[in-house]
């Protein structure tokens, strides 16, 4: 169980997020929207400690979250989540012997291996084994948030962070990615964060909505506003309703 309590965070002394509080389920599929600059992927880099909160702390079963992203938690964003100057493989393998951040340029080491038995299995599972000696420039939109997914999946993190994954795709392969991705959810069986601007989206994947709202509490300072969850919202779960 994930225990989000009294979370704020403030760049310059102006609140972003203002006193979260959120517990979360093993296994959930979270799905967040709300406004341009609410605050959203600052939730998510906190919840990956790429971000330290200003107050407040998040407990993963009972302790207090490693203040440093770790392999129990992968990531995916809109970009950059891949090395382009590597292959389809060679990012696969590069992520099952290293923590990889590209969205930094960085490597750090990891003692924990690969979780999935063999690369080419994990490239079957994704649907880009005929791709696998191709560079990310030389695949679809899709084909890389493919890829993205995978090298954040490979060390089977227990918590899953996706901001606005699929936010560049057509709309006709965003229910290919829809499919992979609740499949992979169903199997792995993780925790899932996912920011999305596409309402349709967010009522059709989450077990559960997250709505965040600019909330302006001072009138003698307009400008210092914090985000806050306005709605929490269960959803029907699609895993239920698809098996
Ligand atoms: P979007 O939907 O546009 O992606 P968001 O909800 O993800 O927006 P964030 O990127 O989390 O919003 O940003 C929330 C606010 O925090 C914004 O006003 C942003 O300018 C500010 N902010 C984010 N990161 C920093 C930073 N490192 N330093 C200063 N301000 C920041
Ligand atoms: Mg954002």
């Amino acid at each position: 169980k994930l225990s989000v309590q009294g979370l704020t965070k403030s760049y310059d002394g102006l609140p972003v997020l203002e006193r979260v509080d959120l517990d979360v389920a093993a296994g959930s599929f979270c799905t967040i929207v709300g406004a341009s600059g609410c605050g959203k992927s600052t939730f998510l880099r906190m919840l990956l400690s790429q971000e330290l909160p200003s107050r407040g702390r998040i407990l993963l079963d009972g302790r207090p979250l490693p203040d440093e992203p770790t392999p129990d938690r992968g990531i995916v964003f809109q970009k950059y989540s891949v090395f382009s100057h590597l292959t389809v493989a060679e990012n696969l393998i590069l992520a099952s012997e290293f923590e990889a951040a590209p969205w930094t340029g960085r490597l750090f080491a990891s003692a924990r291996k690969s979780a999935f038995a063999d690369i080419d299995g994990l490239l079957e599972r994704i649907g880009l084994k005929a791709a696998a000696n191709k560079y990310p420039v030389q695949l679809s939109g899709g084909m890389q948030q493919r890829l993205a997914i995978a090298q954040a999946l490979i060390k089977k993190p227990g918590i899953l962070l996706l901001d606005e994954p699929f936010g560049a795709l057509d709309p006709g392969i965003r229910v290919d990615m829809h499919d992979l991705l609740l499949g992979l959810w169903q199997d792995l069986g993780m925790t899932i964060f996912m920011v999305t601007h596409d309402i349709h989206e967010a009522f059709k994947l989450g077990t559960r909505l997250l709505v965040f709202d600019k909330v302006r509490h001072d009138p003698q300072a307009p400008q210092a506003y914090g985000a806050t969850i306005t709605y929490d919202l269960p959803l029907d779960s699609p895993g239920a309703a698809r098996s």
